[in-house]
């Protein structure tokens, strides 16, 4: 038997008439046992096209013995019975009723994806979720669903945007930054870039240089500085970037001295609620790559993070290697073994394929948490 966590959504037609009668089709499913219910929510709707009505927003737990994709299945048909049309992404509904939570599962199908990938960082997702389910676990963060509702509501937030340069992170977090009144902060310094070892140039042993380095992307997230404001702070970094990079860049025999610095500076900041990490894949980040060496005497800011150097290695192999940082990247977020207490709860994973569409995704994801 396995618990599930539903969240269920609506804002077209008879709202709370559709809801109850959502719950009732799943409480008399064969093979499923109904546990609990949350009240119905008003809230406003987040990232989809304009002039939608409110939502009203629910959540239940149910215990059953279905298989996840036949959960999804079934969820498909008591949608379909409440006639769910789809049109536009996030437009409106009928009835929405999504797999939040199946056990501790993690899964990634093409179908479905559990936990639900952009629970964490939905404010209409766990007020229901955390009334009645308060105590369940929530896999990705090594938390539970209580703990992710009490982290986006922190005073004065920092919502980290990660990415590789050339992922589009500075962009995406000015305009989420101005679209949600919050104050943004770029990286002090281009990120090094990752691919000097791939290049087969000397590793730079510069340990002043990464120790400058550090006090400088630690001083804007400094934590005796940071005050209450209820706006939310958007950087275009996250500090542990710069211990991946270092790993690639030090001499072993300053690498130690880099982590003591590291540590020490990483416990004066404040760590980063939410990331938003942007994936972009090779095929965008050589375009950006050519369009940053062609347009550069232009003295264009666009990917201004992407340095132009190497005249020796091509576009295409450069972001072969960023592409395996962003890996990493994205490993070092993720990661639950090397889980301190800097590595951010919710994190969203965003297409930075196309910059207009990772800046709506992000936008979206940003103001559901407010
Ligand atoms: P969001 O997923 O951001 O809440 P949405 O609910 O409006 O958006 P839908 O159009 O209802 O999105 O669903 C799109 C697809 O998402 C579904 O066809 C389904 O296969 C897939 N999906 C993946 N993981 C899940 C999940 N955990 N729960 C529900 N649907 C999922
Ligand atoms: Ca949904
Ligand atoms: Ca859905």
């Amino acid at each position: 038997m396995a618990r599930c966590l539903i969240g269920c959504g609506s804002n077209l037609g008879k709202r709370r008439e559709q809801l109850d009668r959502a719950l009732e089709l799943l409480r008399f499913m064969p093979g499923v046992t109904f546990l609990a219910a949350s009240r119905y929510r008003e809230t406003r709707p987040v990232g989809g096209p304009a002039g939608q009505l409110a939502f009203l927003n629910g959540a239940c737990l149910i215990e059953t013995e279905l298989s996840p994709h036949a959960v999804l299945e079934m969820l498909a048909a008591v949608e379909n019975t409440l006639h769910r049309e789809r049109h536009d992404r996030w437009g409106e509904r009928t009835i929405d009723l999504d797999l939040l939570l199946y056990d501790d599962l993690v899964l990634e199908t093409t179908e479905l994806t559990v936990p639900h990938p952009r629970m964490a960082t939905r404010r209409f997702v766990l007020e229901p979720s955390a009334e009645i389910a308060a105590e369940l676990a929530y896999p990705p963060a090594g938390c539970t669903v209580g703990e992710l509702l009490d982290n986006i509501s922190a005073t004065h937030p920092l919502i980290a945007v990660v990415g590789v340069p050339g992922s589009g992170a500075p962009e995406v977090a000015a305009a989420v930054a101005d679209a949600v009144m919050g104050r943004v902060i770029h990286a002090p310094a281009p990120l090094p870039l990752p691919t000097r070892a791939e290049a087969g140039l000397p590793a730079g042993g510069a340990a002043m240089r990464w120790r400058k380095m550090l006090a400088a992307w630690a001083e804007p997230l400094d934590r005796a500085s940071w005050d209450d404001d209820p706006h939310p702070v958007i950087a275009d970094y996250w500090f542990d970037e710069l211990a991946l990079t270092a790993a690639d860049d030090l001499e072993p025999a300053d690498l130690a001295g880099f982590e003591a610095d590291f540590t020490s500076q990483a416990d004066g900041i404040v760590a980063p609620q939410v990331a938003i990490m942007l994936v972009a894949d090779q095929a965008a980040l050589t375009e950006r790559i050519a369009f940053r060496s062609r347009h550069s005497h232009l003295h264009t800011n666009v990917f201004g993070d992407l340095a132009v150097r190497m005249a020796d290695v091509s576009d295409c192999d450069r972001a072969a290697a960023l592409v395996m940082f962003q890996g990493r990247l994205a490993r070092r977020l993720r990661c639950l073994d090397g889980r301190g207490p800097r590595s951010p709860k919710a994190v969203i994973t965003v297409d930075a394929s196309d910059l207009g569409q990772a800046i709506a995704e992000a936008t979206a994801a940003v103001e559901a948490m407010l």
